[in-house]
């Protein structure tokens, strides 16, 4: 099959990586002719909003799939006219929007923190008189890796947080007082067959993902039955088709929704070496209406990410079990360039070589 991918980075050359072994065939469009996907496959180079390059793209293959949720509406619709597009528009859309992400959780009865619009300044003030404090505010749309939102600890906080934010459409949400952060990784398929990776833990650093370890550690049988629920019920209400990640937060029993990520997810990139079928791969496969591949876990896997700047490769290699994934992207503060997975027999051998790594990293952030 044909497959289209909407965006350039490294979540697009995983992408067509997994899929040539398929037998696909490849084409992105992105912006930039450097990028990481454009470099191992076809590739039109072009921003997301150009039509022309919209309706080559559209011609080329059979069905399209995106990198990212923030792309123009208009893309997606000028798209979805000519072409198969999976996710849908309106997977898309719901991704892409914090407050459609959490009315979507209520409805279908997954625990959130508490929330409300805020548009203006009256309406952060009756945010914060309903919820309290502390809180955060966020953005509705464009907020990733802690970026577009502010927390608000106390009173003196809530005057310029609006301003701070742009004076954007935003969300106030409670404070979750979390022990972790974990997400689930669906994959659906077109005939809504289902599969599930995870639990995932997450820790950050600087606001951006450092370490995901599969399995997660501390998740009762409840709270892992409650994850699994919400994510397969996010899949069956959005009829989704392809990969979707759930990132929520942990406290006892209980697991809080946070947001989806419609697309493959940085959590899952452990799957490449850590499951029987990678994130990537049965995101191909299901929007390609093939079967999808297993996720059981083949060890004790952590992720490491890999921002700012690349340490001692040749150091990294040598640890029993570490692989190495560089995306092709230059150096810079806060920029996620490449992630090393683990494998290990026991949760103890994995800190041991987490620790390996980290020792080895120059993250700037
Ligand atoms: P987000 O962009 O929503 O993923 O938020 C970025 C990070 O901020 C999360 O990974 C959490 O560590 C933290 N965070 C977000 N929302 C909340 C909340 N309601 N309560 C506590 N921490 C939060």
């Amino acid at each position: 099959m044909r497959i289209g991918i909407l965006g350039s980075g490294q979540l697009g050359r995983m992408l067509a990586l997994a899929a040539h072994p398929l037998g696909h065939e490849i084409v992105v469009l992105g912006p930039g002719k450097d990028d990481p996907a454009i470099r191992v496959a076809e590739a039109i180079v072009a921003p997301f909003d150009d039509a022309a390059a919209l309706d080559e793209l559209a011609s080329r293959v059979d069905v399209v799939t995106f990198e990212f949720e923030n792309v123009p509406a208009g893309s997606v619709e000028r798209l979805a006219a000519h072409v198969r597009v999976q996710p849908s528009a309106r997977a898309l859309a719901t991704g892409a929007d914090r407050l459609a992400e959490k009315t979507m959780f209520r409805a279908l009865g997954i625990e959130t923190a508490p929330f409300a619009a805020v548009d203006d300044e009256a309406g952060l003030a009756a945010a914060v008189g309903a919820i309290g404090l502390p809180g955060i505010l966020k953005t509705r749309r464009l907020g990733y890796d802690g970026k577009g939102q502010k927390r608000l600890r106390g009173p003196s906080d809530v005057a310029g947080a609006l301003a701070a934010l742009g004076r954007a459409p935003s969300i106030y949400e409670g404070f979750v007082a979390f022990e972790r952060e974990i997400s689930m990784i669906g994959a659906r398929g077109e005939d809504g067959a289902t599969v599930v990776y995870g639990p995932i833990e997450n820790a950050h650093r600087d606001g951006i993902l450092h370490v995901s370890r599969c399995p997660a550690r501390g998740v009762s049988a409840s709270a892992e039955r409650a994850a699994r629920r919400a994510v397969e019920q996010i899949l069956g209400h959005l009829d989704y088709v392809g990969v979707l990640a759930v990132e929520l937060f942990l406290v006892g029993d209980h697991v809080i929704a946070n947001e989806i990520a419609p697309r493959v997810h940085n959590s899952g990139h452990y799957s490449i070496e850590g499951a029987e079928t990678s994130q990537f791969e049965n995101h191909v496969r299901a929007i390609a209406g093939q079967p999808l591949g297993g996720t059981r876990d083949v060890a004790c896997t952590a992720m490491i990410n890999v921002v700012g700047a690349l340490p001692d490769v040749e150091k990294v290699l040598a640890i029993e079990g570490a692989h190495v994934h560089l995306y092709g992207k230059s150096e810079r503060p806060g920029r996620k360039i490449g992630h090393v997975t683990v494998r290990a027999k026991s949760e103890a051998e994995r800190e041991a070589k987490i620790a390996e790594v980290v020792a080895l990293e120059r993250w700037t952030a």
